[in-house]
C-alpha cells in the first residue's frame, strides 16, 4: 500500500463547495488503495485577513501571539475538511502541527522545522484513518505554537513526506503545474512536465509563486519528488526532482536538452543607491552588515567605478524591507558623508532560468539582445550557472516577459538534439 502526502493550497479550500471537492479527491485516492496524509492551508485569504485584524489592534503585535492567531486559519481548514470526509462515511482525523509531531525552532513567524516525530500519524494511518494535518505550523521547544513563514504549508507537506518516507508528495493548487511563464501574461505559456530542484529554486526565488522556496530546499535535501498539480483538473502536473531522476522518468539522455525552462518576473523589488561613498575598505562590509543585522535580505548589488575616490553602490531589496533599509541607510549616509540615498520603487526583476545554460554559452547575450530589440534598458544584471536576472523599469515588465518567452521559443518544446 503506497503512502501519499497530498497538500491543498488556500484557494483549493476557499469555500464549502471546494472543500467538498477536495474531500472527494482525497477519498478517490484512498479508494485507489493508498494511505493518505493530507496537508491543508488556511481557506482563501484567511491568513491575510488575520494579519489585518492584528494590525487593527496594534502595529507591533507580540510575535508569539501573532503565531497563535495565524495558526487558527489552518485549523479552520483541517476541521472542515475532516467533517466533509466524515460525511462521506470515511474514517478521518484532523491534527494540528504540534499534534502531528512537527517540532520547530523558536523563530516565531519564520520558524524552521527541526524534527518530525510522526508516531501519532503512523498509528492513525495503521488504523485505516485518513489523516488531515494543519500546514504552516509546529511547536517550539517551549511548547508554543509557531508558524513556518508565508506559504509554509508546502514545507509542512514536503517535510512530512520526507519523515514518513512517503511514496508520493502531491502539491495541489489552482494552477495545473509549473509553466514556462505566468499564463495570465503569456497565453502561449506551456506547462512543464519536469523541472529540476535547482531550476525550481531559482524560479521560486525569482517570482514564480507556485511553491514556497524553502519547501523546495527541503525536497532537494531529502530527495522528495514533488508533483505540483491542479486541484480542479485531472491533468498530470509538473514533476520536480533531481536531474538524475528526471533523466530516468523522462527518457531524456541529457538534462540539458531544454535550453531555457522558464521566464519569471518579480515586481516586489526596490532599488536603493547610495551616492558618493568614500572608496575605502570596509564601506560595503558596513552597509551590508548593518542591513543583515536588521534582517534585510539584499538581492543584486552593483558598485560603480571610483571617480575622485568616491563611488556609488546600488542594490535591491523587497518592498517589505523598504522602511527597515531606509533607516539603516540614512544613518550610514551620514556616517560616511555620502551625498544622498536614492530609492527607486519603479523597478522589476525578470529572470531566464534553465539548466541548459550550463552547457550552452551565449544565452545571456541572447537575453540582452531580446531586451534591447524591444527598447528595454537593463539597470542591473546578476547571473548564476542556471539563471540570468535583470533589473528593468517596472513599466517594461510585461513587454520583457513576452519578448523573452517568444525569443527563446518556450511555447514549443525547445529540445536540443
Ligand atoms: N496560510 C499560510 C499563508 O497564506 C500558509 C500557506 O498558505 O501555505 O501563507
Ligand atoms: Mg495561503
Amino acid at each position: 500500500m503506497a503512502l501519499v502526502v497530498m497538500k491543498f493550497g488556500g484557494s483549493s479550500v476557499a469555500d464549502a463547495n471546494k472543500m467538498k471537492l477536495v474531500a472527494n479527491k482525497i477519498i478517490a485516492k484512498k479508494d485507489a488503495g493508498n494511505k493518505i496524509v493530507a496537508v491543508v492551508s488556511a481557506p482563501g485569504d484567511t491568513t491575510d485577513d488575520l494579519l489585518q485584524m492584528a494590525e487593527q489592534i496594534t502595529p507591533k503585535p507580540p510575535a508569539r501571539e501573532l503565531d497563535v492567531l495565524l495558526s487558527t486559519g489552518e485549523m479552520v481548514s483541517i476541521a472542515l475538511l475532516s467533517m466533509a470526509i466524515d460525511a462521506k462515511g470515511y474514517p478521518v482525523i484532523s491534527l494540528t502541527g504540534p499534534q502531528a509531531g512537527i517540532f520547530s525552532d523558536h523563530q516565531h513567524g519564520q520558524a524552521k522545522v527541526e524534527k518530525i516525530i510522526p508516531n501519532a500519524i503512523l498509528k492513525l494511518l495503521n488504523k485505516n484513518n485518513i489523516v488531515i494535518v494543519a500546514g504552516f505550523q509546529g511547536s517550539n521547544p517551549s511548547g508554543d505554537i509557531t508558524t513556518l513563514g508565508r506559504g509554509g504549508s508546502d514545507l509542512t507537506a514536503v517535510a512530512l513526506a520526507a519523515a514518513l518516507k512517503a511514496d508520493a508528495c502531491e502539491i495541489y493548487s489552482d494552477v495545473e503545474g509549473i509553466f514556462t511563464t505566468d499564463p495570465r501574461i503569456v497565453k502561449q505559456a506551456r506547462k512543464l512536465d519536469f523541472l529540476s530542484y535547482d531550476e525550481m529554486l531559482e524560479m521560486a526565488c525569482s517570482g514564480a509563486q507556485v511553491l514556497q522556496s524553502r519547501s523546495v530546499e527541503v525536497a532537494k535535501k531529502f530527495g522528495v519528488v514533488i508533483n505540483a498539480r491542479g486541484t480542479f483538473s485531472d491533468n498530470c502536473g509538473t514533476i520536480i526532482a533531481s536531474e538524475k531522476i528526471i533523466k530516468k522518468l523522462s527518457g531524456r539522455k541529457k538534462m540539458e536538452t531544454l535550453l531555457v525552462s522558464g521566464i519569471t518576473f518579480d515586481k516586489n523589488q526596490i532599488k536603493f543607491t547610495i551616492v558618493d561613498l568614500p572608496d575605502t575598505p570596509g564601506v560595503a562590509a558596513k552597509i551590508f552588515g548593518d542591513l543583515a543585522k536588521v534582517g534585510v535580505n539584499v538581492d543584486m548589488i552593483i558598485q560603480s567605478a571610483a571617480v575622485d575616490k568616491k563611488n556609488d553602490i546600488s542594490f535591491t531589496v523587497t518592498k517589505q524591507d523598504v522602511k527597515k533599509a531606509q533607516i539603516v541607510l540614512d544613518k550610514i549616509a551620514k556616517e560616511f558623508s555620502a551625498t544622498r540615498v536614492e530609492c527607486d520603487e519603479q523597478v522589476a526583476k525578470v529572470s531566464v532560468v534553465g539548466v541548459g545554460m550550463r552547457s550552452h554559452p551565449g544565452i545571456a547575450a541572447c537575453a540582452f539582445e531580446l531586451l534591447s530589440k524591444n527598447g528595454i534598458n537593463i539597470e542591473m544584471i546578476s547571473t548564476s550557472d542556471i539563471k540570468i536576472s535583470c533589473i528593468i523599469d517596472e513599466i517594461d515588465t510585461m513587454k520583457a516577459v513576452k519578448a523573452l518567452h517568444a525569443g527563446f521559443k518556450l511555447s514549443k518544446k525547445n529540445e536540443i538534439k
